[in-house]
């Protein structure tokens, strides 16, 4: 499963945005973004001309780094979003958000996306009774996510749904706190990525 390894704060520092990869941290004094609010890298501070082309890339990029995705991975996702019924630009973005390890962050069993593929990938994850490891698994409306029985005792979820006792999960996902258990109850939006994202930028950069 290949993935992105590297400081994840220069991500943020090179978008010049916060993408909250960090969970708790984030919001922090100790954000990398507030103590060194430009590019990382030799050339970092240095301003130069952004071009339409330019523009479209780091949409894409920051997208592509919300959701800790590859790019073979993105591109491919863009496609299924191309073929699929709907507005591109909207369906892609649905896809995004219905992934297993964002879905699983978004019901507060991780406190990033990054820590949810970790939690997806050991198997502490089922949905619809069944443990599924694929952080890639695209979770459908009526679908049930729950902690798998065996590791609902484990200190982390339990110290997870205390910090969140009063977050609620976005409008397209129902939680049971106390069973740690969540049900897809709609489609996500654009607006529930929570972060500026400009999807007919990332349309056209792909449709070049
Ligand atoms: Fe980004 Fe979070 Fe690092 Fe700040 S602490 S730079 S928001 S990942």
């Amino acid at each position: 499963m290949a993935r992105y390894r590297e400081a994840v704060c220069r991500l943020c520092r090179r978008e010049n945005t916060k993408l909250f990869l960090k969970g708790d941290r984030c919001i922090t004094s100790k954000c990398a973004l507030e103590r060194r609010a430009y590019a990382p890298g030799q050339h970092g501070q240095r301003r130069s001309k952004v071009t339409e082309y330019g523009i479209q890339l780091r949409e894409k990029q920051k997208t592509r780094r919300i959701y800790g995705v590859l790019e073979r991975q993105f591109r491919k996702i863009f496609h299924n979003a191309e073929r699929t019924k709907g507005i591109t630009g909207e369906v892609f973005i649905q896809l995004l958000e219905r992934r297993l390890d964002n879905a699983v962050y978004r019901l507060g069993f991780a406190s990033n996306r990054i820590q949810g593929r970790q939690i997806v990938a050991h198997r502490h994850v089922m949905v619809n009774g069944r443990p599924v490891n694929i952080p890639s698994f695209v979770v459908k409306k009526g679908d049930v996510i729950e902690v798998a029985p065996k590791s609902k005792a484990n200190k982390h979820f339990v110290s997870m749904m205390e910090k969140r006792a009063n977050v609620a999960p976005p409008h397209w996902l129902s939680l049971t706190a106390g069973e740690l258990k969540g049900q897809v109850i709609d489609d996500p939006k654009a607006a529930d990525v929570g972060l500026p994202v400009r999807e007919q930028l990332i349309v056209e950069f792909y449709s070049k």
